[in-house]
């Protein structure tokens, strides 16, 4: 199998290697002949199919190609006529259509641009767009009377699509002229399954594809075939889930590929995406060495170029074709580049698993030809439209059995300019799509569009469970502690109840005294930049071996190993980001002043800083907190929850062996009840606290009560947070973002969605594939790689869950749960349906997700409803409208919005996090202005004349 370090190979690396194995590219004759082919395209271009020409002209590299393809890829399928009108609309007027105006010399690409500028024009008057669009809208439809523009937009629409889709079935097929002609390859393009029912649904489109295409090639004497998409067949086609894939996929697919054999029709499976090419080999080992299917020639698979291993698979299939007859494969340079790219960043992997450059693809792409060439048991497609690959492979290929493949509608001309050039024998075989336009343009466009990044640090795994044999004992530590204090609780994993560690909770009368009247300014003597270090080591520290924290995360806080890896990677970030923040904060000095005036601005710590953080993030919130207050030189006194200590007392302890003094950070164990006494000791100067309103309100109201000095309180809370989804949205990833934003770590996130706001007309299909997915989830015990959701992190708050859900019950609410047969620590994934956001009175912290529907002409009460409540943490937004994106986004008073994409795990830098109204106070956390809350802010107007003139002006007054 592949070795998982040449994954992320560096591109520098491999470039030499590359450079030395491709010098067969410096042969004349292939730049000659690719010029030539380019030159007879040029001449003949009147020949061009009409996509070729329309892709030519508009491309993707300026505004009106995007808006072009971005209405491709909605306008199709989205079921109302309103906000088919607003997408229209909004994408037309972005444009400047006329400068393509008789650019392009394909006429059928003037007459859209003819249309398309008219169509902008008429649309076009931002003011009273911006101000209302729904009345502007409703206005011009009314004055334009059957919507002219809408139709023209769709009809347009529809010809792209034809040109793309070979046909919505094989009755379409069937009546295709040049059947005889080519070759072809059909596929069933569409999305990943959701759903188990789409699964379902894709294989029955296999099978009866196979019956199809069997009858066509029996008929018409023709040797088609059929692409099967593994992601299609199962709704988790993950490593980590593939127990369940082995009993219900493997079977499924063995099933494809008998029906295939037994009807002689070529199957070619595709190997996906890098993150899963280990998997797609393992499962395409199985198929291929299937007894059934082992002398089988009709078999292959279709690999990806760019992916960096691509290589390393071509001689995995030359060691399987020891053991079985011949196969094909086919060779894409790859389709998912941008998705590949993010992904990676996302992730914070050390590398890109695909090359960066098109160019370094383009030589993979040959390098992989050469390879391939190399084994007559091989059948190789060549899949390209590009010249000089052609050109190339050729030249590779003299005297060798292969053939090129281009997608249905694109590389005609090429194709034949090429034959001409090389004598070609062989026609290059057709890769088709099938199925309703609706659902494949979207598909083939959005591979074109997606795109942006993130960024991060690197991560990787460690044994995790080998630290089931250390049982921590976990107790506080400060100054001036009673060492007599050692009775403690067993501590038990809520993931499996086995015994963990303990916890000490010292006497609480001894724990004030001891930290009344403390002072210490040990810390705040070392300079910024030693502190700056020391936090930096300590981020390498976890960095290193992250393993201890993740098996405590999984069994003290219930985490699964994704979120807890994930966690971690947040924890580094806050370290880092302080430890940088900070030095650019001292870096700021000199203020303007007249002259003779020198005004200096400086930071100094507050002081003694409580923090008290929540069990949900037990790692990444504590140390937000307590490495702000420390790099801004203050002394900490930290209380972690109580259902976390051990976690905290392991943070507090990597803080002190990399040289934080023990009496510059304290670590108190305790519940509630220790908090209240926290807030009340008479040496804090402020506090940054994140958990529940109600807890916050009760610290409010401590420091009020019991400090002379207006002690400030940074408080991060809760929120009842909305997503809203119009019918332009893609329901496949607004499925998967919503299932992610309100069940993932059982909705015990503060960012969680809680309220999910539909349109109307796609309300029912959106409930029913969130329905489906929830089913899908895995339930249960989080050391198992492939659990999805933990459990609920006590009995108490479980309790309290179910109560709401009961109580909701008894209203006449509905209540889908999907699964009732749970250990008594876990909670089923529930949907309540509300008319009213207002029907929610307060945060559940869990799993539980309300619906609600709303029509099209209420989207301002849908966003006065959320404001009301007076929370203001997330939101979400799915809309292809980005003008309605941004409108909803301006109006909503929330701390953090994302739009067209799930609402949880916000990227320190990146996504600054924190909410407004019930949901907090104070500047974000990971972001540029949350230290200047731990800091004092001191000014020193000099007047520099005072002590000895000023050159300034002197020499102001020589010049004059
Ligand atoms: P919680 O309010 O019950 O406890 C938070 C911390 O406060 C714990 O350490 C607890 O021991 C302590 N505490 C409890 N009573 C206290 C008192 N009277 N005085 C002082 N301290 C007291 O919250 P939790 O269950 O640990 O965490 C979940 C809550 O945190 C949710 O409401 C969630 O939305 C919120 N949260 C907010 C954010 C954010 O960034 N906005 C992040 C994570 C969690």
């Amino acid at each position: 199998m592949l070795d998982i370090k040449d994954k992320f190979l560096s591109e520098k690396e491999l470039v030499t290697e590359m450079l030395d194995k491709s010098k067969f590219l410096g042969e004349k004759s292939i730049n000659n002949n690719a010029s030539e082919i380019i030159q007879l395209c040029r001449k003949n271009k009147s020949d061009r199919t009409m996509l070729d020409a329309f892709l030519n002209e508009y491309g993707l590299d300026n505004q009106e190609g995007v808006a072009l393809m971005c209405l491709a890829e909605s306008v199709l399928r989205i079921p109302d006529k309103k906000t088919r009108d607003l997408i229209i609309s909004e994408k037309l007027s972005a444009g400047s259509w006329i400068d393509h105006l008789n650019r392009a010399d394909s006429i059928f690409v003037n007459a859209s641009t003819w249309g398309l500028l008219l169509a902008g024009k008429v649309v076009n008057t931002p003011s009273e767009w911006s101000d209302d669009p729904y009345n502007f809208l409703s206005g011009l439809i009314s004055k334009s009377g059957e919507m002219p523009i809408r139709n023209a937009v769709l009809a347009a629409m529809q010809i792209l699509s034809q040109e793309f889709v070979i046909g919505k079935d094989f009755r379409d097929i069937e009546k295709l002229s040049n059947l005889e002609n080519e070759s072809y390859s059909f596929d069933m393009l569409g999305e990943a399954a959701r759903t188990m029912r789409q699964a379902d649904n894709y294989f029955n489109a296999y099978m009866n594809a196979i019956d199809e295409v069997g009858k066509l090639n029996l008929i018409k004497n023709l040797n088609n075939g059929v692409s099967i998409k593994i992601s299609a067949l199962h709704p988790r086609y993950e490593m980590r889930k593939f127990k369940d894939l082995e009993s219900e996929l493997i079977p499924r697919l063995i099933e494809l590929v008998h029906y295939a054999h037994s009807k002689d029709v070529e199957i070619t499976i595709d190997a996906e995406e890098q993150d899963r090419l280990t998997l797609s080999l393992n499962i395409i080992e199985k198929l291929a060495l299937d007894k059934v299917i082992k002398n089988w020639t009709g078999f292959g698979i279709a690999l990806q170029a760019y992916g960096k291993r691509s290589i390393n698979v071509i001689h995995w299939i030359n060691k399987i074709l020891d053991k079985r007859e011949k196969m094909h494969l086919r060779l894409v340079k790859g389709a998912y580049w941008d998705y590949e790219i993010k992904h990676a960043q996302v992730f914070g992997y050390e590398d890109y698993p695909v090359y960066s450059k098109k160019s370094l693809t383009d030589i993979s792409f040959l390098l992989c030809a050469k390879e391939i060439l190399k084994n007559e048991k091989i059948y190789a497609k060549f899949a390209t439209h590009n010249a000089h690959t052609i050109s190339s492979v050729h030249q590779l290929g003299q005297g060798k059995d292969y053939e090129f493949q281009r997608l249905y509608g694109m590389g005609e001309l090429l194709y034949q300019s090429a034959e001409k050039v090389l004598n070609l024998e062989k026609k290059p075989s057709v890769y088709a799509p099938i199925g309703s336009y609706k659902d494949l343009l979207p598909y083939l466009v959005r591979r074109l569009l997606e795109n942006g990044a993130n960024s991060s640090f690197i991560n990787r795994e460690k044994s995790i469970s080998a630290h089931k044999k250390n049982k921590i004992n976990a107790e506080s530590i400060y100054v001036n502690r009673d060492e007599k204090e050692k009775v403690g609780q067993k501590v038990y994993s809520i993931a499996n109840n086995e015994e963990i560690g303990t916890a000490i909770f010292d006497d609480p009368t001894n724990v004030k005294s001891a930290l009344e009247n403390f002072a210490s300014e040990k810390w705040s003597k070392y300079s910024v930049q030693e502190r700056s270090q020391i936090l930096i080591k300590i981020s390498d520290d976890i960095e290193k071996d992250p393993s201890e924290l993740i098996f405590y995360l999984l069994n003290e806080a219930g985490k699964t190993i994704q979120n807890a890896i994930d966690e971690i990677r947040e924890a580094i970030d806050f370290l880092r980001y302080y430890s940088r923040q900070i030095i650019e904060i001292h870096g700021k000095k000199s203020l303007q002043g007249p002259t003779g005036e020198i005004n200096k601005i400086s930071y100094s710590p507050k002081g003694n800083y409580l923090c008290i953080s929540p069990w949900n993030f037990p790692v990444a919130i504590l140390i937000g907190q307590i490495s702000a207050a420390l790099a801004c030189g203050n002394n900490v006194v930290v209380k972690p929850s109580e259902n976390t200590s051990i976690l905290g007392y392991l943070i507090v302890k990597k803080f002190h062996e990399n040289g934080v003094p023990i009496e510059t950070l304290q670590l108190i164990l305790g519940d509630g009840m220790y908090g209240d006494v926290l807030t009340k000791v008479n040496t804090i100067h402020g506090v940054a606290f994140t958990g529940s309103l109600p807890t916050a309100k009760k610290i409010q109201t401590n420091l009020i009560q019991h400090h002379k000095e207006i002690v400030p309180l940074i408080a991060e809370t809760g929120g009842i947070n909305a997503m809203i989804v119009d019918s332009s949205a893609l329901l496949e990833q607004v499925t998967d973002d919503v299932v992610r934003s309100a069940f993932d770590s059982a909705g015990q996130r503060c960012s969680a969605l809680r309220v999910l706001c539909i349109q109307e007309e796609i309300y029912d299909e959106l409930i029913e594939m969130i329905k489906g997915n929830m089913e899908i989830q895995e339930i249960g015990d989080p050391n198992n790689f492939s659990t999805d959701i933990g459990p609920i992190i006590n009995k108490h708050a479980l309790q309290k869950l179910n109560d709401y859900i009961k109580g909701c019950k008894d209203q006449g609410m509905e209540v889908h749960n999907c699964n009732n047969s749970l250990k008594e620590t876990h909670m089923s994934p529930t949907i309540i349906e509300i008319d009213n956001i207002s029907a929610i009175q307060e945060e559940q912290f869990g799993p539980i997700l309300h619906v609600m529907k709303y029509k099209f002409d209420d989207m301002n009460s849908v966003i006065n409803q959320i404001n009301e409540s007076g929370y203001g943490l997330t939101m979400g937004i799915h809309t292809r409208i980005e003008s309605r994106a941004d409108f909803i986004g301006e109006k909503s008073n929330v701390g953090n919005i994302y739009i067209n994409r799930d609402m949880v795990g916000a990227v320190v830098g990146s996504q600054p996090f924190g909410g407004i109204g019930l949901s907090g106070s104070g500047f974000k956390a990971g972001g540029p202005n949350y230290l200047l809350q731990f800091l004092n802010e001191k000014v020193i107007s000099k007047n520099s004349v005072a002590f000895g003139g000023n050159t300034e002006l002197l020499n102001l007054q020589e010049d004059l």
